[in-house]
């Protein structure tokens, strides 16, 4: 899933007012970017289907960045280094491990049966939504909207980009990201694509951290 991470990210930050949107939208994104970093050192794999022209999606291996177990040890282990990191605050520990783990489910809604439960042989999770693409971009999309809305009920803003920053950015890769899969009938070597979910996660998650930050909580 693409866009859709973005806007349970924003919604979370109802969890935990003063934790920045930034962190939670990378928490949202972080299987992805462990996926980029597992495929580039060569442990998990990325694969293109030759009938990728009319699929609109890539089939992956990645047991260990999107597996339901190792999902829930990730969510964990960011739960923990949130509490560390805020000094004990237990909301902005919940919400940034519910980021990470609802990557796993909003993911076994649109994958096919493809996500592993624990290691590479092990039954595999997926409802396949991909294949009905229309109403995966449109549940996507509704979960931008959904986001957007309750971030915006969050904060408080005099200036225009605290106002309308947000929602003009997550408007925009959402966009983007939607568009690029309704039009994707090549990829690029899975070196490149790795490399650019790494990037894209770090580029949307600087982006999201620098506009919660032209707000103040309400
Ligand atoms: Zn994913």
């Amino acid at each position: 899933m693409g866009p859709g991470h973005l806007g349970v990210g924003l919604a979370l930050k109802r969890v935990d007012r003063r934790l920045n949107a930034g962190w939670l939208v990378l928490a949202a994104y972080l299987l992805d970017l462990l996926l980029g970093v597992f495929v580039l050192v060569g442990i998990e794999q990325v694969h293109v289907p030759p009938d990728l022209p009319a699929r609109h999606y890539l089939l992956y291996t990645f047991p260990w960045s999107h597996g339901l177990i190792a999902s829930l040890g990730w969510s964990l282990a960011a739960a923990l280094v949130a509490l560390a990191a805020t000094r004990g605050r237990r909301l902005a520990a919940f919400a940034i491990g519910a980021a990470v783990f609802s990557h796993f489910l909003l993911d076994a809604i649109v994958h096919v049966p493809e996500l592993p439960v624990a290691g590479p042989s092990s039954p595999k999770l997926g409802l396949g939504l991909w294949n009905h693409l229309p109403a995966a971009l449109a549940l996507e999309a509704a979960l931008v909207v959904v986001g957007l809305v309750l971030y915006a009920g969050v904060g408080t803003s005099r200036t225009p980009i605290g106002r309308y920053g947000m929602p003009l950015f997550a408007s925009a890769i959402t966009v983007m990201m939607l568009a690029g899969q309704a039009m994707m009938v090549a990829a690029p070597p899975p070196a490149a694509l790795a490399a650019g979910w790494i990037l894209q996660t770090l580029g949307v998650s600087l982006v999201v951290y620098w506009l919660d930050r032209q707000r103040a909580p309400r």
